[in-house]
């Protein structure tokens, strides 16, 4: 009889009989509830196609995607619970386990492999301590339809804040850029073993086919966001100037003519006015 992952008495034998200790550098967090993962299964949309999951741990989010999903590629860079997934996956035909550090993973090479043409998506439980690096590739990688991972709360309210609340910034601009976002739902600490000390969310990512507004140069866009908000209060005028090495008499007369105050601050700017003043300024 299959292992009932989400009941912890069966997924600490499981551990024990292999000998696995949880790694808290490597962001290790294992789920035991059983409505997460048929939830983030749901709500990303994987039926029939192509689904990159990154770090299935036990796999117990892996089973609910290999359900529905037509294949599933997992990348997992903890060796040692390879027997494990041996075991909790071996009912399942459509799954292919990679044993690697998806940060040196080349994503659009894995899935144009790997997806043999079919629409190909994103979905984890993300560890933690490469949440925004490994969005950042997810989102700019040209490859998915779609990404909906599960990080902390905290950075889900960053990724979806809206221009002048506290939290928007530019990792809210990139994520924009790249993609519509939207929190599905919370999950509690108690849905984990063991427990994280904070709320996480899922957030769904719809990948835009092109930028949601005219940027002439995308490179210098993203220079101009940072510069932006590298000193969040700082002037805008002040912050460009001193992130880009603009003069500032420069920028005063760039946001002048783009009918904008020479004293505002990068929070209050949505993402057409920064492709507005980054278009100018070029
Ligand atoms: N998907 C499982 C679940 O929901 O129960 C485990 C999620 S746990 C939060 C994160 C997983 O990512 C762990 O299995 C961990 O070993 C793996 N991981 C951590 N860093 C990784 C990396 N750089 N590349 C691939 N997997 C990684």
């Amino acid at each position: 009889m299959a292992i009932n992952l989400c009941k912890e008495s069966e997924l600490r034998e499981l551990l024990a009989r292999h000998g696995f200790h949880f790694s808290k550098s490597k962001g290790q967090n294992f789920l035991v509830r059983d409505w997460v993962p048929m939830q983030i299964a749901e709500a990303a949309d994987v039926d029939d196609a192509f689904v990159l999951e990154i770090g299935p741990g036990v796999g117990t989010l892996t089973t609910r995607l290999c359900e529905r999903a037509a294949s599933v590629c997992a990348v997992e860079v903890d060796t040692s619970l390879k027997p494990l997934l041996a075991e909790t996956l071996a009912e399942y035909g459509n799954i292919e386990l990679l044993f690697s550090d998806v940060l040196k993973t080349d994503l659009p090479a894995l899935v144009a492999e790997k997806a043999q043409g079919r629409r190909a998506v994103a979905c984890a439980n993300l560890p933690y301590y490469i949440t925004t690096e490994v969005l950042t590739r997810l989102l700019s990688s040209r490859c998915f339809s779609d990404v909906t991972v599960m990080i902390q709360k905290e950075v889900a309210q960053r990724i979806c804040a809206k221009a002048g609340s506290s939290n928007y910034g530019a990792f809210t601009i990139f994520c924009r850029y790249w993609a519509d976002a939207e929190i599905c739902f919370d999950v509690p600490p108690d849905c984990f073993l063991p427990r994280p000390k904070v709320t996480s969310s899922v957030i769904r990512f719809h990948l835009r086919g092109k930028p949601p507004c005219r940027i002439d140069d995308e490179d210098w866009f993203f220079k101009v966001v940072r510069a932006s908000f590298a000193q969040r209060r700082k002037t805008l005028v002040n912050g460009l100037s001193s992130g880009l090495g603009l003069p500032k008499e420069q920028i005063s007369k760039t946001l002048v003519l783009l009918g904008l105050r020479p004293d505002l601050r990068g929070e209050t700017l949505d993402i057409e006015g920064f492709a507005a003043l980054a278009n100018a300024l070029k």
